[in-house]
């Protein structure tokens, strides 16, 4: 083969599972052989033994593994009786999950603007409050912890629900208490792609009142508790036994996961602190941050990406339209009200932040996007 001049250029995948699941196979395998050779395979002692470990991990009473993220989410909302007629304030910046959970119970998703950390906004909240608003779903978009206190304040002790929506943010702490543990109750999922992620889809809830974790464990399991007996219109979605093993066993290096993220997370920010090209992501003092995403901001996007992409770095972008924008809630909203969030989803870009990646994978990176443009 005849010898290229073509200047070498590395692959840098967007996130590495397989590589991240081949340190620790015989542990998911032996996990894994466990639940088959007991032959039970739905509310076992795995997945009790999952809630016990996540709920610890958490510093919350209660865990209540459910089938994905969005169920989390709605499964808090029934709970809390929110339904039709109901206002929930969400930020208009998250994955649409937030807002479908809303829409799902028969309620009104109100968007309110996201600030410089890309979290809810609070001082804006207020405006969006009416005699309907029920709940306010806190989202710590990226890993970042939304603002609690100024949040908790804008609500001047009207009779709202803090919810949070902990999807990208296990390990995330809000000054001394971890995501999970800083609303009524949180929704999280374990979708693999996930700062902490299952084989497959699964989520979870944390709470520290009594009366709602037990609400949601009927809730989740055909509204009942005791075999054939049916106390409210439940549904069906619970967490696997074969899914809860396996999440034990990532729960352990989910720290030393995150504190990898975590320095790749300051070797992009020390490197970039300079370039003009981008804006980088900024993090309160107040956040622990679990970065599930690393996220820039650049005037020429698409075309940083498509010049990422040929030096061989995969970038992607949460998310790229806005959910007003979406078929699915098409005409519902004032689009005038949301064109900085519209215009943002024009500007974002995620960059390569899986813990499998070398300090030399992010230079690379790094002068990628210092050489773009100049
Ligand atoms: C992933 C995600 C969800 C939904 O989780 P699934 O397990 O995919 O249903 C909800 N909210 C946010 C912010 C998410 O990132």
């Amino acid at each position: 083969m005849k010898a290229t001049s073509r200047p070498l250029t590395q692959t840098i995948p967007f996130n590495d599972l397989q590589l991240q699941h081949q340190i620790i196979t015989n542990e998911l395998e032996s996990a894994f052989a466990t639940v088959l050779r007991s032959g039970w395979f739905i509310l076992g002692k795995e997945l009790k033994k999952f809630e016990n470990e996540f709920a610890n991990y958490c510093g919350t009473k209660h865990c209540i593994g459910v089938g994905n993220g969005l169920d989390a989410l709605v499964l808090i909302l029934k709970a809390l009786d929110i339904g039709p007629g109901d206002e929930v304030i969400v930020p208009a910046h998250t994955f649409i999950a937030t807002w479908l959970a809303v829409t799902h119970v028969g309620a009104r998703p109100v968007p309110v603007l996201t600030g410089k950390f890309h979290t809810i906004d609070p001082t804006m909240i207020e405006s969006a409050i009416t005699t309907k608003t029920k709940a306010i779903i806190a989202v710590h978009l990226y890993g970042h912890t939304a603002d609690m206190n100024a949040i908790t304040a804008s609500l001047k002790n009207r009779n709202i629900h803090i919810i949070e929506d902990a999807a990208q943010a296990h390990g995330a702490a809000y000054k001394e208490k971890r995501a999970g543990n800083l609303g009524i109750a949180a929704g999280f999922s374990f979708y693999p792609g996930k700062n902490l992620g299952a084989l497959g889809d699964a989520g979870g809830i944390t709470t520290n009142d009594d009366g709602l974790a037990k609400h949601i464990r009927e809730l989740r399991n055909y509204g009942s508790s005791t075999k054939y007996q049916h106390n409210m219109l439940g549904v069906n979605s619970r967490l696997d036994e074969i899914q809860a093993a396996l999440l034990c066993v990532k729960l352990k290096y989910l720290d030393k996961w995150n504190q990898r993220k975590n320095e790749i997370a300051s070797l992009y920010l020390d490197s970039l602190k300079n370039c003009k090209t981008v804006r980088l992501p900024i993090k309160a003092e107040w956040s622990t941050h679990a970065w599930h995403q690393f996220v820039i901001e650049c005037d020429q996007r698409d075309a940083l990406q498509a010049y990422l992409s040929e030096k061989g770095i995969q970038t992607l972008i949460h998310y790229p339209k806005a959910n007003h924008l979406q078929n699915a809630y098409y005409a519902q909203y004032d689009e005038s009200a949301y064109i900085s969030y519209q215009k943002l989803t024009e500007r974002i870009l995620s960059l390569p932040i899986c813990p499998t990646l070398t300090n030399e994978a992010i230079e690379y990176v790094c002068t990628a996007i210092k050489n773009f443009n100049s």
